[in-house]
């Protein structure tokens, strides 16, 4: 792998580590390392870099922010691409916004603001990146991206790269069609509408207050740990099954929203997965509901 993170150096095509701690790279702050992190600095580069993991049959994977993610303590073997602040132009035209797949969702959400385009509120506090939010379909508030997407640029693993069509990414609750067809957003065209400027910095300041008062935004976490099952919501289940607070080691179920686990220092991810599955185990015993993960589990325990 030394070699090939020597070419991709030398080759000027953005950051690259070796036996880089994901810990680093994600919102939990936990996660062993990637064989090879390669962050690029443009879409050249990102493509570039993906032709010469290809060429040697280097297994590969994405990450955005790592703010849906629980990476394992054994971390991830091959090249890990970190689509980030190097995919990040921004270019307003009209009620239509194409914007790189690094770009943060929530400074997103300020620049349409700015703009006076309304559409994107629902994301004020949603910290990921536009790629990852295509790919998990981010949503809050009763929105969510499949409702003012247009279309998104994506390169599959076979090296074509193609723009697909809203109805093309397959949208549906917290997931699309990068999630059967492995494949890498480089850009999403939004569609916004004309708003007035003051309803829009009301409604993300709203929104803002109720995450800071019902989420506990001071303490490393990934956001919601399961998915709401249909006609209810995870927290609730969680919360009525007694098991806010409950703790193990660094992990612990949040007092302040049972849907989110914190983790309270020095966290391993054995930690959040065994909470994970004594939520789940309870949840079944007690209200007969499966619940399943709405944060991604990757790489080797
Ligand atoms: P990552 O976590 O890095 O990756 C998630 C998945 O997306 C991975 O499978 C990765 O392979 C894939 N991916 C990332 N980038 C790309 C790319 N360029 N191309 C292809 N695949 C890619 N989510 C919500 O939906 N609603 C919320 O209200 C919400 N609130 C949150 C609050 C907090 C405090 C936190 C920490 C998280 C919250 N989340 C929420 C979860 C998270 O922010 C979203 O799922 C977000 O869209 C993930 O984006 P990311 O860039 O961090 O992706």
């Amino acid at each position: 792998m030394r070699h090939i993170a020597e070419k991709l150096t030398a080759a000027g095509i953005g950051k690259v580590w070796l036996d880089e701690p994901l810990a680093n790279h994600t919102t939990w702050r936990i996660g062993g390392p990637a064989d090879l992190l390669i962050q690029p600095k443009d879409k050249a580069s990102l493509l570039y870099a993906v032709q010469l993991i290809h060429r040697h049959n280097i297994p590969w994977s994405v990450i955005g922010r790592g703010s849906n993610l629980l990476v394992r303590d054994g971390g991830i073997r091959g090249a890990v691409f970190k689509v980030a602040e190097g995919l990040s132009h921004c270019e307003f035209k009209g009620e239509e916004v194409c914007v790189g797949a690094g770009y943060s969702m929530i400074r997103l959400t300020v620049e349409a603001g700015k703009h006076g385009l309304t559409g994107l509120e629902f994301a004020g506090g949603i910290p990921g990146s536009v790629g990852g939010a295509v790919y998990m379909n981010a949503g809050a508030h009763g929105s969510d991206l499949s409702r003012i997407i247009k279309e998104a640029e994506v390169l599959f693993e076979d090296g074509e790269t193609k723009v697909l069509t809203n109805e093309e990414l397959k949208f549906r609750y917290r997931t699309s069609l990068l999630q059967e067809k492995k494949g890498i957003v480089l850009e999403a065209v939004l569609q916004l509408r004309k708003g007035d400027r003051k309803a829009i910095s009301a409604a993300l300041a709203s929104n803002k207050d109720r995450r800071r008062q019902t989420q506990p935004l001071q303490l490393p976490c990934a956001g919601s740990v399961f998915r709401n099952p249909p006609g209810d919501h995870a927290g609730r289940l969680i919360e009525a099954a007694g098991l806010k607070g409950y703790t193990y080691g660094g992990a612990q179920i949040s007092e302040i929203h049972a849907n989110f686990i914190v983790n309270r220092g020095g966290a391993l991810a054995t930690d959040v997965l065994t909470l994970m599955e004594h939520v789940r185990t309870v949840v079944k015993e007690t209200f007969g509901v499966d619940l399943h993960p709405e944060v991604l589990v990757v790489g080797e325990g």
